[in-house]
């Protein structure tokens, strides 16, 4: 396993990582989450992805009940969770959602209850809230810093504009600021992280945990001749995520990328997740899998990286056609 500091902070994150979204509770139980956390943890992976709106806190019980079976050492490995969304789904009533003080609190205590944990290595403004001041949600985080029951705060789907105005709070009011991105980043999704974000980079130095690296599955090619039966696009209540990708254009470029993969001798998932770890703003790509196989393909990316050279980037680019220009690597 690879470890990269998390943009300017000192912590180490695997640059593999493991994720619960849609799989915990609404796909796989208690053996199958097992042996899957255990499988990551023993090829290195030490962050765990997860958040108050995964299967409505379901997903956070599961995983706080296998990580207190597991018993590992907590300084081993480290835990995020994500509030914005609230977790009671249709009964969400004013003050669940959002990034409130009083939100984030509450978020954050109900969070350490499902995960049995004592603190949170990563809270995360699952999507940012233009209801509520920058100056709240800067104070609040720096006080759940301050008393021990978060390590780091950070942002998901935030727009660069919002993260430079939670720096430029946190700066004049002397607090933390923010230290993490968790963008959607993959070969049909780029724009974020290799253009509105290289400066960002460069200046206040975020670290990234990357989602849907396999664009929910897309880039693996299992959805090139149609939807196999239990995967992510057959689940009831996620035909919005297939309508969004199984679109031919997009189909057709994942076709095409079978070929690179052949050549490398690897699989199109493999290769797809390497791609993604290839670029160095990347701290970590977190990896969904709902089977053991699945996770163990996964991980294969660490190796088909050095194989990645700028020949076969230059190739990649030519089929997916979603570099954007400013791209600076
Ligand atoms: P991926 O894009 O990698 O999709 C994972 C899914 O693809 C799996 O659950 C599985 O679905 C399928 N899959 C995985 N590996 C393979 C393989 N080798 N061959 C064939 N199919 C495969 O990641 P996710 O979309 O799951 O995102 C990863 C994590 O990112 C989430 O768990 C969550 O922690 C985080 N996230 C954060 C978001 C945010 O807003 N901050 C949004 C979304 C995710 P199946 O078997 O069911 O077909």
């Amino acid at each position: 396993m690879e470890y990269r500091r998390m943009g300017k902070t000192g912590l180490e994150l695997s640059v593999l990582s493991y994720g619960s979204w849609v799989t915990f509770h609404k796909q796989i139980d208690e053996a199958p989450a097992d042996e899957l956390m255990s499988i990551a943890y023993d090829a290195g992976i030490n962050f765990f992805d997860n958040a108050e709106v995964y299967a409505l806190g379901e997903s956070e019980k599961l995983m706080g009940r296998i990580l207190k079976n597991k018993n590992w050492d907590r300084t081993s490995y480290t835990v995020s969770s994500k509030a914005f969304f609230g977790w009671r789904g249709k009964e969400n009533k004013p003050n669940q959602t959002g990034l409130s003080r009083k939100h984030l609190v509450e978020a954050c205590h109900e969070a350490l209850q499902r995960l049995q944990l004592d603190y949170l290595d990563l809270f995360l403004c699952h999507r940012p809230d233009k209801g509520v001041p920058m100056e709240e949600v800067v104070w609040t985080m720096n006080t759940l810093i301050q008393q021990g029951k978060i390590l780091y705060w950070g942002t998901s789907e935030w727009s660069a504009a919002e993260i430079m105005e939670a720096h430029r709070v946190a700066s004049l009011l002397h607090l933390i600021g923010p230290s993490v991105e968790q963008p959607q980043y993959n070969l049909l999704e780029r724009d974020k992280m290799e253009a509105e974000f290289t400066n960002i980079f460069r200046t206040v130095g975020m670290g990234t945990t990357i989602w849907s690296p396999l664009a929910s599955g897309l880039l693996s090619g299992k959805y090139n001749d149609g939807v196999p039966e239990g995967s992510r696009f057959a689940l009831e209540g996620f035909g919005w995520l297939k309508e969004r990708w199984m679109v031919e254009d997009k189909l057709q470029k994942v076709r095409q990328l079978a070929e690179v993969a052949n050549e490398l001798g690897t699989a199109q998932s493999t290769l797809a997740i390497a791609w993604c770890i290839k670029n160095p703003d990347v701290t970590t790509a977190i990896l969904g899998a709902t089977k053991k196989e699945q996770l163990q393909e996964n991980l294969k990316a660490l190796d088909v990286l050095p194989a990645l050279t700028p020949e076969v980037m230059q190739k990649i680019d030519a089929i997916m056609q979603t570099k954007p220009r400013q791209a600076e690597y």
